[in-house]
């Protein structure tokens, strides 16, 4: 039987794409490895930085926070959780309790936002009023919201770094969906080492070099509690398919996401150099936006409409 290629123990993972095979530790290990040498390659986190970790109560985001808390205290620097309660009925109460019980755990600080305080409203109560309105997806539709709430969230703690928990497989499968939707000047913003002065927070994903299952076996092993239940207005639509794409492919040819991942990042640190992609003031609420008024004023806009016709 093949044992451990680092310390010679009982075999639990082989990385297929590596040939290598590895004991249960020495794989979390290599997790925790591959997630502290991405921080580094590109200066995600510097020392004496205050990090926000955007924890949803799922296996990546959980992981993420045990994963950059056992890194902070050799990296020297602050980590903070923070959770968006979106306001849907029945189902993100379980995933915040979990976020907030590892959190109490690690003994980090833990912050709550939600829509209705932030927006006025809950999600159940906007894709209500969003009914009949077939051109933005709820997941669309949703993002903006959240990404709004995580940078509110953020600046409440502090925090100069936002870390959210997007591993190598979400990285690729944004990379080639931007491509199919010929949003090619979104491929700017995938830039991980991103920095837009206008814009205080710095936003990183330590996990964009790991595959998806590596992180999700990862979550299984450490024994913590997440949610496995899918939000209710989940659609994935085309993401689904270049999912089920991608993963043929890696099983045709192990590797392969590795390859796309370092092809992704070569075409974009191409691009994102002569993009001039600065954030510019929102005209109506300030906020930074790639030009007009920002996607949470946009989306606001279609809600009233709804609500006012
Ligand atoms: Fe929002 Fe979509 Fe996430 Fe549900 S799955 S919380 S609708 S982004
Ligand atoms: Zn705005």
């Amino acid at each position: 039987m093949t044992s451990c290629s680092k310390c010679g123990g009982r075999p639990f993972y082989t990385r297929r794409y590596s040939g290598e095979t590895l004991c249960e530790p020495c794989f979390r290990d290599s997790i925790v490895a591959k997630a502290r040498r991405t921080v580094s390659k590109y200066r995600m986190i510097e020392r004496g930085e205050s990090v926000a970790v955007a924890v949803s109560g799922g296996k990546d985001s959980l992981s993420l926070l045990k994963v950059l808390h056992d890194l902070s205290a050799p990296g020297g620097y602050e980590v903070s959780a923070i959770s968006v309660d979106e306001g849907v009925a029945g189902y993100r109460d379980e995933a915040l309790a979990h976020a907030r019980d590892l959190a109490a755990q690690l003994g980090v600080p833990h912050i709550v936002v939600s829509y209705r305080e932030l927006f006025g409203f809950s999600l159940d109560e906007a894709l209500d009023w969003k009914e009949g309105e077939r051109d933005v997806s709820s997941c669309s539709f949703c993002g903006v919201f959240r990404r709004r709430a995580i940078d509110e969230a953020a600046a409440r703690t502090n925090a100069s770094v936002v870390a959210t928990a997007h591993n190598l497989d979400d990285f690729v499968q944004t990379f080639l969906m931007n491509l199919m939707h010929g949003d090619v000047a979104r491929l700017a913003w995938l830039d991980p080492a991103y920095s837009d002065d206008s814009f205080p927070l710095r936003r990183v994903k330590p996990f964009m070099e790991v595959y998806e299952e590596e992180v999700a076996l990862f979550a299984y092993r450490s024994g913590m509690a997440f949610q496995s239940v899918s939000c209710p207005y989940m659609h994935e639509g085309l993401r689904s398919e270049v999912r089920d794409y991608l993963n043929q492919m890696e099983a045709a040819h192990p590797g392969m996401k590795n390859v796309m991942l370092g092809s992704a990042l070569d075409v974009i640190s191409r691009y994102s150099g002569s993009s001039g992609k600065r954030s510019v003031p929102c005209p109506r609420c300030g906020k930074p936006s790639s030009g007009g008024p920002c996607g949470v004023c946009r989306m606001k806009a279609l809600l009233e409409q709804h609500v006012n016709q």
